[in-house]
């Protein structure tokens, strides 16, 4: 058996057709012929290594939606032909204190999908049954890939540090994973605003939701923000200006840090104490809130807006997020 993908040789390298034998499918394991696979921004970090993770030949995509082609002797619960969605995790133990309290996402082995596993920018692709979703039947799934990493990622602090709908929320960044967290926030029945360094979003981050829009290369627009939000999200990949969006935290408020700045975050401990305020991070998010995710997304008609490529032109997709060009994730379609 054969799997066809494309792969970096090098770091940096152009993507090119690339085959491999993955061997016989393990029992608790799943194989989905891929149909979608969006592109996030972990995909160009990882091929370019910013993390010293990545192996090479490297196969990125990480949200990928397709049929299931096979599943393992021990896998019950998929069957052959049943659309799904796999994310950034593609494997845990099932077995520690965190995967056996459902929070796998935080499995010391926990294994993604394109860290030392082949990804989805391929024909098929394979992970553990507990990491892939069946999808519902009322989201598209042309559009649902980028659910399965973007998605859960934003969704997943909202559960886990208990928004509340009476909460003054902000996103900083308007991109692929920023464009769902603000679509989220609203329907979860927060006042939203956007920081963006790009203005001509603004139209479309206030149809996403977003009641403020604030272009944070104004000169004191942070400043005269100050002591406003319960709660800000960056999905940012870039460093910041820490410490005034930490001042634009009210008391008790929480910075929470879901893009990956490349250096060190630096601040001071007082304006963190004078106000009790929390810096924090995550990764993706659970099976059961993707579950959750998905439920929610399907209920309030939440969709990813996509501009959908032929996975032959990867590299002319992976250009243009580069150039950050995207409204807002980029779809690959097979
Ligand atoms: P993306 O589509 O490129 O969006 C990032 C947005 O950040 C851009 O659209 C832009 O929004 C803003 N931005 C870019 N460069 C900036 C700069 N120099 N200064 C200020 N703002 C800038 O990326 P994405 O796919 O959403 O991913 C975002 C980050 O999340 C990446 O670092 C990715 O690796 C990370 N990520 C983390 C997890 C996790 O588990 N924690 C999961 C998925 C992704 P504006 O034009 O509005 O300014
Ligand atoms: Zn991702
Ligand atoms: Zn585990």
């Amino acid at each position: 058996m054969t799997i066809h993908a494309y792969a970096a040789q090098e770091i940096g390298g152009k993507l090119e057709p690339f085959e491999y034998n993955p061997g016989s499918l393990n029992g608790e394991e799943v194989e989905i012929d891929v149909e979608y696979c969006g592109i996030c921004h972990s995909d160009l970090s990882m091929l370019d290594n910013e993390w010293q993770m990545s192996q090479y030949p490297f196969v990125p995509g990480h949200e990928v939606v397709g049929k299931i082609a096979a599943v393992g002797d021990r896998v019950e619960n998929f069957r052959v032909g049943q659309t799904v969605g796999l994310g950034w995790f593609a494997n845990s133990c099932m077995k520690c204190e965190w995967c056996s309290t459902g929070d796998n996402n935080l499995c010391a082995d926990g294994e993604g999908t394109i860290v030392g596993r082949h990804g989805g920018f391929a024909d098929k692709v394979r992970a553990h049954a507990g990491w892939v979703f069946p999808l519902p039947d009322n989201i598209d799934p042309a559009k649902a890939g980028p659910l399965f990493c973007g998605g859960i990622t934003v969704f997943s602090p909202i559960v886990q540090f208990d928004v509340k709908p009476t909460d003054r929320v902000a996103v900083i960044g308007v991109g692929g994973l920023g464009h769902l967290a603000i679509q989220f926030l609203k329907a979860w029945g927060c006042e939203v605003t956007a920081f963006s360094t790009s203005p001509e979003k603004e139209d479309e981050a206030r149809k996403l939701g977003a009641s403020h829009f604030i272009n944070v290369k104004e000169e004191g627009a942070l400043e005269a923000v100050a002591s406003r939000f319960d709660f800000i999200i960056s999905t940012v990949s870039a460093d910041l200006d820490w410490v005034s969006y930490i001042n634009a935290l009210r008391p008790k408020g929480r910075l929470h840090i879901v893009g990956v700045a490349p250096n060190p975050l630096s601040f001071g401990v007082f304006p963190l104490l004078a106000g009790q305020k929390q810096v924090s991070a995550s990764p993706t998010g659970s099976p059961h809130t993707i579950e959750q995710m998905l439920d929610f997304t399907a209920r309030h008609g939440i969709e990813t807006m996509t501009e959908m490529f032929p996975m032959s032109e990867v590299n002319a997709a992976m250009d243009r997020l580069r150039n950050g060009k995207p409204r807002y994730r980029i779809v690959l379609q097979r």
